[in-house]
């Protein structure tokens, strides 16, 4: 997608601060952090939400949700607990629309959200 802001942070376009890179999927620091770590992981290809998957991308959400949990451990808040966030659509909260995971960690979580 040519004017995705994610495809481009994905492609080089635009700077990003990456913290993890493979094949499928690429994660960086959320510009307007939430919490002392928030990390953004995002498919390299783009697809707009989870309303757009489909059965093949099964193999890639579990990646995402790997990749997840290793960088959690890499920012040493896999012990301590983190979050892991998906907004959907317009009441979901979505504001980019390039699917990825909120990995949100490094002081309690408010509770319940919503
Ligand atoms: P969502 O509201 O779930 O769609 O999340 C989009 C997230 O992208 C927000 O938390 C924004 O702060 C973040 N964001 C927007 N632009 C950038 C950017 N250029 N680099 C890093 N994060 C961004
Ligand atoms: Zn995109």
């Amino acid at each position: 997608m040519t004017d995705c802001l994610f495809c481009k942070i994905v492609n080089d376009e635009v700077k990003a601060s990456i913290v993890y890179r493979d094949e499928q999927v690429t994660a960086f620091r959320d510009i307007h952090p939430v919490a002392p770590t928030h990390i953004l992981i995002i498919p390299n290809r783009h697809i707009e939400s989870v309303n757009q998957l489909q059965v093949e991308d099964e193999p890639l959400i579990g990646h995402m949700f790997l990749v997840g949990r290793q960088i959690a451990a890499q920012e040493n808040i896999h012990q301590s607990g983190y979050r892991i966030i998906v907004n959907t659509g317009s009441h979901g909260g979505q504001t980019v629309f390039h699917m990825h995971l909120h990995l949100i960690g490094g002081q309690r979580m408010r509770h319940p959200i919503g």
